[in-house]
């Protein structure tokens, strides 16, 4: 699995008017299609071009299944848009896209881009335009905040170990880039993951659930300097190139914040819904409020909204104090019409456990704290299969036991 492709880290290059949506085609011609015979662009299988700031996006759509014998296709591609004067960045993702023209590059959100049309289909609209197809898995769930260090990763992790526990086969996704920390979580640092066949990587197993994180590929503290288009590959190639077994559910530790990352992935992945965490103060909520914008604009149902580390319960006393002025998580749900998931308390086990790779919902499995992430990923569960329904127009099939 290649994570950075070069032409997304090469030397800046001064702007110039030279970069065209026109001139990116015209390179774009020189590209043999899938079956050596005609190019991409007269095969109609170039999405619109989406230029921002000397950065240039765009999809080339392909059929399912053919994406990794297509790898070579999408770098030259890649690379030929690369030579454009004014050309900062390149990232190319091939899609499976039934309707050729209508591949999708993302949407980046930002000021000052020229796009050239839109998502080809949103997520949870029940199409798959322009996104990959994850025929495996059967929900894929973002855990989101609007800010880092209120206890994201630390749910996902629980949240995901709930699921598993209640019978549904999970895998986690680690796509926190910025601060991977799912593999120090599952008490996995420093290990690798195998590689599988075709130049694929298999996830990493623990507790019974499969894991894929940046972290077991670059080391959890080098710093990490992200451009928007590798953003876009790395995410989508840990989501292309992983062997993924039979699973109900991905739950996917989403970057905090509501930046190129968030997008990518809310748009690279048909999603099913996403679950928002924020600490009750009013500053988090504020961050929440943004990220809830944000799945609201790519059309991904919010499963709900959690609280952690809603209130203070003393290890020793067990007297409870709101040390963080509890309750504003689920007045801002009421207040907005997104249900609200629960509550979790700051508590020391959960902290200790988790950071030591240990989280409570397996080393406490029938502690109050487990009951509580259990309880939430049931409401979480039963939002998300709601939507489903809805978009499919049928009932639920698969249910948590509990
Ligand atoms: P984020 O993913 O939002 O950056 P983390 O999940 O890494 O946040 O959590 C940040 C720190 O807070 C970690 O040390 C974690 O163990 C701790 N933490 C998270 N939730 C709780 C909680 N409910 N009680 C106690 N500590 C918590």
């Amino acid at each position: 699995m290649r994570l950075c492709h070069e032409a997304t880290q090469g030397v800046r290059k001064p702007m110039s008017t030279n970069l065209t949506k026109e001139r990116v085609l015209e390179m774009l011609q020189k590209v043999k299609g899938p079956d050596q015979g005609d190019d991409i662009v007269s095969l109609g299988i170039v999405s619109p071009i989406v230029i921002n700031k000397g950065k240039v996006y765009f999809a080339i759509s392909v059929e399912p299944g053919r994406a990794k014998e297509l790898e070579p296709m999408r770098e030259a591609a890649e690379e030929i848009v690369g030579r454009i004067d004014g050309v900062e960045s390149v990232a190319v993702t091939l899609t499976a896209d039934r309707n050729a023209g209508e591949a999708s590059a993302p949407d980046t959100g930002g000021g000052g881009c020229s796009t050239g049309g839109g998502r080809a289909g949103a997520p949870g609209s029940g199409g798959t335009g322009g996104q990959i197809p994850m025929p495996n898995i059967g929900s894929i769930i973002a855990v989101a905040s609007g800010k880092g260090g209120v206890g994201k990763s630390t749910t996902a992790i629980n949240l995901a170990l709930s699921f598993q526990a209640n019978g549904l086969r999970t895998g986690i996704l680690d796509a926190d880039i910025y601060g991977p920390s799912i593999p120090r979580l599952l008490g996995l640092q420093g290990q690798n993951p195998e590689a599988a066949e075709n130049d694929q990587i298999k996830p990493m197993k623990a507790f019974g659930m499969e894991v894929m994180s940046i972290g077991f590929l670059v080391d959890e503290d080098a710093p990490m300097i992200w451009r928007g288009p590798m953003v876009m590959s790395a995410l989508t190639q840990m989501l292309q190139f992983v062997t993924w077994g039979e699973l109900d559910v991905l739950v996917v530790d989403m970057p905090p914040g509501t930046g190129d990352a968030q997008l990518t992935m809310s748009q690279a992945v048909p999603l099913a819904g996403a679950v928002i965490v924020s600490t009750p103060q009013d500053l988090a909520l504020i961050d929440a409020r943004k990220g809830l914008n944000m799945f609201k604009q790519v059309k991904v149902p919010v499963l709900g909204i959690v609280e952690n580390m809603s209130y203070f319960k003393c290890p020793s006393c067990g007297e409870r104090s709101d040390i963080f002025g509890h309750g504003g998580a689920k007045t801002e749900a009421e207040r907005i019409k997104v249900p609200f998931l629960g509550e979790i308390p700051l508590h020391m086990d959960i902290r200790e456990k988790s950071d030591a790779g240990q989280p409570v919902v397996v080393s406490d499995p029938d502690g109050p704290h487990a009951k509580i992430y259990s309880q939430i990923a049931e409401k979480a569960w039963t939002n998300a299969e709601a939507h489903k329904a809805k978009r499919e127009g049928k009932k639920t099939k698969i249910t948590m036991e509990s």
